[in-house]
Order: C-alpha cells, then sequence, then structure tokens
C-alpha cells in the first residue's frame, strides 16, 4: 500500500449514483474520487454523447446507459439535471432506489424541487435536498474539475420528516469535497439565492442584452470598450440557457418580489442622478465597497484587483 493510499480516510458511501453528468455531475464524480468519499461511483445521462463522453474521461465506474445497473447497489444517489426535469428524473428512479438509501440532488431552486420529488420517493429512501453554491458559465462532462466545491456552501434543506442521522452523512460527503456546510429551509433558501444569485444572473442577461440592441453603440465598439465593466457581466449572461430558464420559471415569487425591490431601489438611484445627489450616491457606493470588502474577508473571491486576471487568476461563479 502506498503512503498516499494509506492516509487516505475511509469511503463514506459505497455507491454514489449520479443523474446528470454535466458541470456539477461530473464535478462530484472527480471530487469524490479525488476524496476517496465513495468506493465505486455510477453515472446516468439521458444523453447517449454525455455517457460516451464520461467513459472517454473515465471519471465513473460505470457509465452503461442502464439507470437499473446505476441505482443497483447505491447507498447515495444524486440527482444533477436541471431544475425543471427533476420531478420526470426521480419518477424514472424511483422503482430502483435501494431501502435505506439517501437521495439527494444539487437544484439552484429548493422549494420546486421538493414538490416535484419528494411524491416520488418510495418508503424507507431518505431524501436530502442540497444545493452547492459553486459554479461556472461551462456546461457539460469536460467543464467539471474536482475542486469545484473547494471553501464553498453547500446549502441542505431537509423536511422537517428527513432523518437527522441522514442529514449527517449527506453532510459529511459535502465536506469531504470540500465544501462548507449548513442546513435550511427551502422557502429560506429560496428567498436567500434570488437576491444572492437569481437576481444578479438577470440583471446580467439584462444588460448584455440591452447593449447588445443600443442603436448608437455598434456591436463592435460593445466587445471592444468592453473590459470598462461590461465584460464581467458577459460571464454570468453567458450561463446555461436550460438552467436559467428553469430557475426563473421554479422560483418565480421570489425573484418577482426581490425584482420589485430592486425596481424601486433604481429608481431612487435614478433620482439621485437627476437630482445632482452626489452625496446619496457617493454613500450608497461606499456601502457597496463594504460588502464586496465582505465576500473576499469570507474567502468567496480573490483579493488580487481585477479577480486577479493580471495574475492568471482562476474564474468562478454560481
Ligand atoms: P449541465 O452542465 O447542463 O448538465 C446537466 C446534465 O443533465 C446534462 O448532461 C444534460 O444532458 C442532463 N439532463 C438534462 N435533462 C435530463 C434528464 N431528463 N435526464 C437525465 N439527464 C438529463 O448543467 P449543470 O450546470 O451541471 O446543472 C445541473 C444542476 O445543478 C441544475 O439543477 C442546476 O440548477 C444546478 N446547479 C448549477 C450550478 C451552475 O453554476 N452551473 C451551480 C449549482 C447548482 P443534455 O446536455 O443532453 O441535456
Amino acid at each position: 500500500m502506498t503512503d498516499a493510499a494509506r492516509h487516505q480516510p475511509e469511503p463514506l458511501f459505497k455507491k454514489l449514483c449520479l443523474v446528470g453528468l454535466g458541470l456539477i455531475g461530473s464535478s462530484i464524480a472527480r471530487a469524490a474520487r479525488a476524496s476517496n468519499a465513495v468506493r465505486k461511483i455510477a453515472a446516468w445521462d439521458a444523453s447517449p454523447q454525455v455517457l460516451a463522453r464520461v467513459r472517454e474521461l473515465g471519471i465513473a465506474d460505470d457509465a452503461s446507459g442502464d439507470l437499473k445497473r446505476a441505482l443497483q447497489g447505491a447507498d447515495l444517489v444524486i440527482l444533477c439535471v436541471p431544475v425543471g426535469s427533476m420531478g420526470a428524473v426521480a419518477k424514472s428512479c424511483a422503482p430502483f432506489l435501494e431501502r435505506g438509501a439517501i437521495l439527494s440532488d444539487v437544484g439552484s431552486v429548493k422549494g420546486s424541487v421538493v414538490a416535484q420529488v419528494a411524491r416520488h420517493v418510495p418508503a424507507g429512501v431518505h431524501f436530502v435536498p442540497a444545493h452547492p453554491l459553486a459554479g461556472t458559465e461551462y456546461s457539460g462532462p469536460d467543464s467539471g474539475f474536482a475542486t469545484l466545491f473547494q471553501n464553498r456552501w453547500c446549502l441542505l434543506t431537509p423536511t422537517p420528516d428527513t432523518d437527522a442521522g441522514m442529514v449527517e452523512e449527506l453532510a459529511e460527503f459535502w465536506k469531504r469535497l470540500g465544501a462548507k456546510v449548513e442546513a435550511t429551509t427551502p422557502e429560506h433558501h429560496d428567498l436567500a439565492l434570488a437576491v444572492t444569485s437569481h437576481l444578479p444572473h438577470l440583471i446580467a442577461f439584462n444588460i448584455v442584452g440591452t447593449a447588445a440592441h443600443l442603436e448608437t453603440v455598434t456591436q463592435s465598439e460593445v466587445i471592444k470598450f468592453s473590459a470598462s465593466g461590461f465584460r464581467d457581466f458577459t460571464r454570468i449572461a453567458a450561463s446555461d440557457p436550460t438552467m436559467w430558464r428553469d430557475v426563473f420559471l421554479h422560483n418565480k415569487d421570489a425573484v418577482l418580489d426581490m425584482l420589485g425591490r430592486f425596481n424601486a431601489d433604481l429608481t431612487s438611484l435614478q433620482r439621485m442622478i437627476e437630482r445632482d445627489d452626489g452625496q446619496g450616491l457617493f454613500d450608497l457606493f461606499t456601502r457597496t465597497r463594504a460588502i464586496r470588502k465582505g465576500v473576499v474577508e469570507q474567502g468567496q473571491d480573490t483579493a488580487a484587483p481585477d479577480f486577479g486576471r493580471a495574475s492568471g487568476g482562476k474564474l468562478g461563479g454560481v
């Protein structure tokens, strides 16, 4: 036995089955293997091309395309498909889930996923919804990487009747992958994420769309001068269209609520400019600058100027 193998902690689960091998599913596969969190990994995806790529990449022990075989003996099953497909995928998995297994997911919206999935969970299977707050603007099995969850939060949203021991086991799994774990309710999750993730994405989609439509700014100027701020929005606005369509359709109430508040704040900002209220603008920008400082201090981004681009830093986001 090598030294590295001797120092590896014992696996937490016998067999992990990942359903959906895109950015998040393939990152979990890589991170679980790198950290020896599970003994075996099975992968299943609706797309034969994705499964063929998973086999080429060698990130799972079994990616045969047989769902029953993939779920056989799995004591941890994680659904990593778009939010709008969670119910249908849970229904397909249900007949093959093992008694005592943990069924989880990584969906970016929790209320809707709980409503879609819970009704298909067979007796004896423990449903523990989760959401790792980590991602990039890329999709597919090639875009995943083992360190994606390092020092990122993973929120668990168990229902009141979820077995506490099972919540703890899933928390241990995410910690093994490098994440920090916290539990909350699906409702609180959806409200918090509407502010911290969903609204910023909506603003980025809108601002990039607006700039592309501006008649006075030619397409080439938009790209040419993009480093003056626009560029940072384009990264977020390049995020997966299916994923984000589903997020907005499935977290409608919270997003519309936050959008209402955002519109009110934008109107007040507009008034400050109209009234030459320099003090108001200065005070607001001072408060927002302090928020960025907090993000850096809590290890959620690099302190290097311009996100570390000059020093070749890696970009990332949710
Ligand atoms: P992704 O890269 O597009 O991967 C999704 C995978 O699921 C694709 O391989 C897709 O195949 C497959 N799929 C779609 N519908 C399916 C179905 N009905 N049955 C089986 N497989 C299906 O997306 P992702 O970024 O990994 O996102 C996956 C989940 O993670 C989403 O729920 C998302 O909300 C959540 N999440 C994403 C991020 C992020 O930043 N990306 C962060 C945290 C959580 P096709 O390509 O053939 O459709």
